[in-house]
């Protein structure tokens, strides 16, 4: 039988801080394949989602199909704005959520992963993270440090996790990160400067691609997810209404589930996929297939007022 073996393996998942997003669907996906999953999580999220633990909130969710509880083998603060403390102002390292956290940085994360389980130690990157101060502005409204910030935090923390744990990686290793075709075409109200931060991540993808491909043997690729009501994409405001869409457009009408992208994770990441890399796969019900809504004489009534 064919199937997702990545027993022996450790994966370091960074953005997961509940169990509604993504992050937390591919750390499940990794670990019910055979995975030792850490994960990383932003310190101002970091103590509820310890919280949630404790309290056992999180028990249905960390269910495995085999009955036993999904255990993360580490939990590390990581603020994936910073690569080093130096980066980090003091106003941000002696806020509350941050100041008892340690080296919170993509740096600090490397180290402290260094320290647990020793040189060659990971095989498996993900990031799915993102974070634009400015999403709900019309480009035309962002400003300058709107629209670093959102590069910095969801596009450029790639290239540093790729850089600051690659000497941590076993030969053969993958890098997966998490996109949205808002990267490839308008999709208006994903505003701030997330679209080209969007683009910016797959385009670093390829080239992390070939770079670590040559080096290492290391595969990169990305899942560009369809719309998901995760608490970061609920910030954004308008998710339900993407999701109502895409159920009404989408060659697949059911509504994506995380589960579906932790999957496709699991698979990108497992020996199976050992020729592919480079590549962005859509894990959107199909909807990027499309190039006019389904039913365009509807559209077009309600737009003419017809
Ligand atoms: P989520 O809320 O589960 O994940 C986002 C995570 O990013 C959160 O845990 C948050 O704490 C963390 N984060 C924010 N800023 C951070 C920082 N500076 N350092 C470290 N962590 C930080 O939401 P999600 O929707 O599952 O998002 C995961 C990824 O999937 C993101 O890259 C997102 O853009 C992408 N994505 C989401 C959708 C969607 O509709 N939900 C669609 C396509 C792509």
């Amino acid at each position: 039988m064919l199937s997702i073996d990545l027993s022996g393996k450790r994966a370091f998942v960074a953005g997961v801080a509940d169990d509604g997003g993504f992050g937390f669907a591919i750390a499940k996906a990794l670990a019910t394949a055979g995975a030792s999953v850490c994960v990383g999580t932003w310190p101002p999220a970091l103590g509820i989602f310890e919280a949630l633990l404790r309290r056992g909130k999180l028990d249905a969710s960390l269910a495995m199909p085999d009955g036993s509880k999904f255990e993360f083998e580490k939990i590390y603060p990581l603020d994936a704005e910073y690569d080093s403390l130096e980066d980090a102002p003091p106003e941000v390292r002696e806020q509350k959520r941050y100041r008892d956290r340690g080296d919170f940085t993509i740096e600090g994360v490397a180290r402290q992963l260094r320290e647990d389980f020793g040189d060659s130690c990971l095989d498996i990157v993900v990031h799915s993270l993102a974070n634009g101060p400015e999403v709900t502005r019309p480009l035309m409204q962002t400003s300058r440090g709107g629209y670093l910030a959102a590069h910095g935090a969801s596009a450029y923390s790639f290239v540093s996790l790729a850089q600051r744990l690659e000497p941590l990686m076993r030969p053969r290793g993958a890098l997966l990160a998490l996109s949205y075709l808002a990267s490839q075409g308008v999709v208006a109200d994903y505003g701030g400067g997330m679209a080209s931060a969007k683009a910016a991540l797959e385009t670093d993808a390829r080239m992390l691609a070939f770079e670590m491909g040559r080096q290492a043997g290391h595969r990169v690729n990305v899942i560009s997810a369809g719309p998901y009501a995760s608490r970061a994409a609920s910030a954004i405001g308008f998710i339900h209404k993407m999701i109502k869409y895409y159920e009404m457009n989408a060659p697949l009408a059911d509504a994506l589930q995380a589960e579906e992208v932790g999957n496709a994770a699991a698979f990108l990441c497992s020996p199976l996929a050992s020729g592919i890399t480079g590549t962005v796969l859509y894990v959107d019900k199909g909807f990027h297939a499309m190039a006019a809504p389904a039913d365009v004489a509807h559209v077009v009534d309600r737009l003419s007022g017809d």
